[in-house]
């Protein structure tokens, strides 16, 4: 309630949906109250039931954005990843019912190196069963949590291995379905595909390297995450 006029709340977990008809009594009542303000509710989208849907169409749920992450089309893929057996399943039955209540969901996918050659496959899966989400995050991963101790497997070096990515970025464009990259070098994409690229790293978990300096670009760029391995951090190329 007291929030800054017109903020976006950014919820996220653990799992906030676990708490979920609390959560969603909290939605409402701050909503009801501060109609200038909207949620960003980060979700593994394993909790929503057909018993929801009615209560997620009140308008109030305009103003709320589920960040809900998919890894990959294939089931097993997407499960072992997230450590889950039946996960995308289950994923997918809150999918359905996010969209029979109309809700605004952002799909958000990881770039991790054991998925990536199913990125144009998880495009089309993206844009033919879930084509209402209003938007793909492809996001570059972080050295962070989990992924740090698995970081070698994981890490995918886009200046090498844009293949992938970039069809998927095609696939998307071509159907309509906006796509966003997060997280990224801008001189790690290809030129003909940063126009997807967004500055999303927030200043104070920011870093830049040396060569980064005589770079036009930087203002653009979202650089790395403050703890980004060092040895990368000389992967760049000014622009
Ligand atoms: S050289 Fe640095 S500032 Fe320029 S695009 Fe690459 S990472 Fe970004």
């Amino acid at each position: 309630m007291l929030a800054e006029r017109d903020a976006v709340i950014g919820i996220t977990g653990g799992e906030p949906t676990l708490f979920k008809h609390a959560l969603l009594g909290m939605i409402e009542t701050v909503l009801s109250e501060r109609p200038d303000l909207r949620f960003h509710v980060l979700s593994n989208g394993q909790h929503f039931e057909r018993g929801d849907i009615e209560r997620l169409r009140a308008p109030h749920y305009r103003r709320v954005v589920w960040g809900i992450p998919l890894y990959a089309d294939d089931a097993d893929l997407h499960d072992r990843i997230v450590g889950k057996a039946g996960a995308f399943e289950r994923l997918h039955d809150s999918f359905d019912h996010l969209l029979l209540a109309g809700a605004r969901v952002e799909l958000r996918t990881v770039l991790l190196a054991n998925a990536l050659d199913r990125l144009p496959y998880l495009a089309r899966h993206v844009v033919v069963l879930l084509s209402h989400v209003e938007q793909w995050s492809l996001m570059g991963l972080e050295n962070i949590g989990f992924a740090r101790s698995r970081w070698a497997k994981l890490y995918v070096d886009l200046r090498t291995q844009f293949g992938p990515l970039g069809e998927a970025l095609d696939i998307a464009t071509l159907h309509g379905l906006p796509a966003r990259l997060f997280n990224l070098p801008l001189c790690h994409v290809p030129s003909a595909f940063r126009h997807h690229a967004v500055a999303s790293i927030s200043d104070w978990k920011q870093r830049f390297a040396a060569g980064c300096a005589s770079c036009r670009a930087r203002s653009d760029c979202s650089g790395f995450f403050e703890w980004h391995p060092a040895h990368l951090l000389d992967e760049v190329e000014p622009l």
